[in-house]
Formats: structure tokens, C-alpha cells, sequence
């Protein structure tokens, strides 16, 4: 672990100002980037900590949307009334994630951040094996080596890794998009374009590129659409806590009942519980949360029950490109994606 200098932020543009410099860097909980210094994964000679500024705390409801500050905590958004109410999915993922301690700390504009899972980047220096991430151009050793949690979609020969956040699944799906202010001023990045995977990277010339954040660029917060719809959030992972997900799924559904208490189940009649409208992303398939857009043009009319929607997503997972030792995961995306749209219009 190197030295570095440590202050505290005075206002979100003096560190616009000092982001430039590209030896600082921002911590917010400290949770991800302590552990990059500790295995060598970043370095910086100056960090800023962002903990302090007020205008990137706070939830609230602003007009249709739901406002969430860059340093709202994972509990904090997962507890939160007007987010459980408007934005179930993105609760539930919150609150899957991580463990109670580090949820207190970890905060939502640090999450998106995080770096893959892949046991070949997390390695402590120096690093025993080829890894482009870590050392451009030195080759991926997880191509040949282990691979199972690894992408079904959207890699590369340059990197299969996957990007494992929770919370970006429910936020790519619910169309939320990300405040940031930068060197140019305030821009706004659409959450389900805010990842990148490796093949998205690579034809834009930059093939280890993992998000559209610019350097220099700070998240003050997310603008999430209040949500009237059913939501769920699905994580299938080894242990009920504490534990990243190996799929996971987010969803939300509108039935179409042509009654006043629409989106509730009718038991008695479940001819009459089609979709009306529905969205569905998978995580930690690819190195972006990723939504299965044919399925939600395909959704409205069908049934919601589990015969009708598996060969709907399994349509939209028709291009998943499965690595020799991860097949499965293909099978068990369908089975969140299905579980979700179930959970989402009240039918499990
Ligand atoms: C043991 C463990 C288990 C975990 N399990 C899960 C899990 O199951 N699911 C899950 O989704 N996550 C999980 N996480 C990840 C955790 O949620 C993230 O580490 C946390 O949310 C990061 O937020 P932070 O505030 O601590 O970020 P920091 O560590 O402070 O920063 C991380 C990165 O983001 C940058 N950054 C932070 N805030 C901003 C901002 N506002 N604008 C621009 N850049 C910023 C920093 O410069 C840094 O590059 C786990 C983490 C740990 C340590």
C-alpha cells in the first residue's frame, strides 16, 4: 500500500477541478477503492474525499422522478419508503447486496464504479498471470483458465469478465439515468448505456474501457422514474447473504386486466393475467446489465405464467455466446428473468 495525501472536498466542482489531475482520486465509502491500493489494482498520490458535500445526499421525489444522491448508502436507498413504494427493484437489489456493515457504507455512486469479481484481476501484486485489465496487452489468462462466472454475452479475446453490481441491474432496467458534472459542466448518462461491455469497448478503440464516465467526471446522483408497476429484483448466488450474484434479474410488469385494480393477480382467472407492459434486464451476464429488449417488445399479450414466458426469453437470449465452462448460466439467466416477470406482476 503506498503513501498518499489525504483532503477533504469543499464543493462538488473544486473536485471537478482536482479530478484532472489524473494521480487524485475520489473515495466516497472507501469500500471498493481501499482495495484496489491494498492489491495494486490503482494507485493514487492524492485522494479526495467526497463524503462531505450535502447536494450528493439525500432522496426525495422530484416531480416524476425519484432523486437519489451519488452518496446515498446501499441501506439507505434499500430502506428508504419513497424507493420501496416507486422503485421496488432497485430496493430489493440494494439490499441483496453486500452485508448489512457494508451496506451502511457503500454508496450508490461508488457501486456503479466497482471493478469485476474475476479472481485473475483481484489478485495482490505482482500479478502471477496475464491480465489485460491490470497490464494492457498482456492477455487474458481466464480464456484458458477458469471461466464459469464469467460473460455470456458481449465479451472479447481481450477479457470475459462481468461487471457485478446489483444495484445498475435495477437501474439499467427501471430507465434511470446518472447526473454527472464534469470538466465541460453537467451532462446526464442513461443507466442502461452507462456500462460498456468488452465488444462495445473494443469498436469504440478503446477495448479495456469499462463505462461512458469521463476522467475528471463526478456522479452527484441518479434520476430513477417513479414506478407504479410490479417490481422484483432476483439474485441467484452460492449463500443467501454476503455473496455476489452468478445471475441475477430485474424486472417490472403492468398486467393488462381492463379493470380498476389493475396489476393485482386474479387467482380465480388467470386467463386474465397478461402482460400489459413489461422490462427485464439480466446482471453479471456481460460487462453491462443487460436488458432483453426482444422480450419486452414480445411480452405484451402473453400470459403471465412460467410456460409462456420461457420461450419468450429464451428468443431474447438467443445471441448469449456461452464460454466452455459457464453454459449453465444461460439456463439459469431464463430461470431468474422468468422468476423476476413472475415475482414482478404477483404471480410467486
Ligand atoms: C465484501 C464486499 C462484498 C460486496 N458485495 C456486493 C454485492 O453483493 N453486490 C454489489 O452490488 N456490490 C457489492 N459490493 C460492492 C460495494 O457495494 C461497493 O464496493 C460500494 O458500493 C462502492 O461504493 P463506495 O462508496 O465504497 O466506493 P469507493 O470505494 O469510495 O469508490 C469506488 C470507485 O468509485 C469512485 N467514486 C465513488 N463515488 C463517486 C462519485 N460520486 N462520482 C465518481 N466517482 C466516484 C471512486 O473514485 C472509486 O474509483 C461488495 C463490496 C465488498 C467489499
Amino acid at each position: 500500500m503506498r503513501d498518499f495525501a489525504y483532503a477533504r472536498a469543499g464543493t462538488a466542482e473544486s473536485v471537478v477541478g482536482t479530478l484532472a489531475d489524473p494521480g487524485t482520486s475520489v473515495i466516497a465509502g472507501g469500500t471498493e477503492l481501499l482495495n484496489w491500493f491494498r492489491l495494486g489494482i490503482a494507485a493514487a498520490d492524492n485522494v479526495v474525499d467526497i463524503g462531505g458535500l450535502d447536494d450528493l445526499r439525500g432522496i426525495a421525489r422530484d416531480g416524476d422522478d425519484l432523486r437519489i444522491g451519488a452518496l446515498a448508502t446501499l441501506n439507505e436507498i434499500g430502506e428508504h419508503p419513497l424507493v420501496t413504494q416507486a422503485a421496488g427493484a432497485l430496493a430489493s437489489a440494494c439490499l441483496q447486496a453486500a452485508s448489512a456493515q457494508i451496506r451502511n457504507r457503500a454508496t450508490i455512486g461508488g457501486n456503479v464504479l466497482q471493478r469485476t469479481r474475476c479472481p485473475y484481476f483481484r489478485a495482490e501484486e505482482p500479478l502471477p498471470w496475464p491480465c489485460n485489465k491490470r497490464d494492457p496487452g498482456s492477455g487474458c489468462i481466464s480464456l484458458a483458465g477458469r471461466h464459469e462466472r464469467q460473460a455470456i454475452f458481449g465479451w472479447t479475446q481481450d477479457c470475459v469478465a462481468v461487471q457485478p453490481s446489483d444495484p445498475a441491474v435495477a437501474l439499467a432496467m427501471l430507465d434511470a439515468r446518472a447526473d454527472v458534472l464534469g470538466p465541460a459542466g453537467p451532462r446526464t448518462i442513461p443507466m442502461r448505456e452507462f456500462h460498456l461491455t468488452q465488444r462495445e469497448a473494443a469498436d469504440a478503440g478503446q477495448p479495456m474501457r469499462e463505462t461512458r464516465l469521463e476522467p475528471g467526471e463526478l456522479i452527484t446522483g441518479y434520476r430513477v422514474p417513479a414506478s407504479a408497476e410490479g417490481q422484483a429484483y432476483v439474485k441467484v448466488r452460492e449463500r443467501a447473504s454476503y455473496e455476489y450474484a452468478i445471475v441475477s434479474a430485474a424486472a417490472a410488469v403492468r398486467l393488462d386486466q381492463n379493470r380498476p385494480d389493475q396489476n393485482r393477480l386474479d387467482q380465480n382467472r388467470p386467463d386474465r393475467n397478461r402482460i400489459a407492459a413489461a422490462r427485464v434486464a439480466l446482471g453479471s451476464v456481460a460487462q453491462r446489465p443487460w436488458r432483453l429488449t426482444l422480450a419486452e417488445a414480445e411480452l405484451p399479450g402473453t400470459p403471465l405464467t412460467r410456460e409462456a414466458l420461457i420461450p419468450v426469453i429464451e428468443r431474447a437470449m438467443a445471441d448469449a455466446a456461452p464460454l466452455p465452462q459457464n453454459g449453465f448460466k444461460v439456463t439459469m439467466a431464463r430461470n431468474a428473468a422468468v422468476r423476476a416477470l413472475l415475482t414482478a406482476g404477483g404471480a410467486s
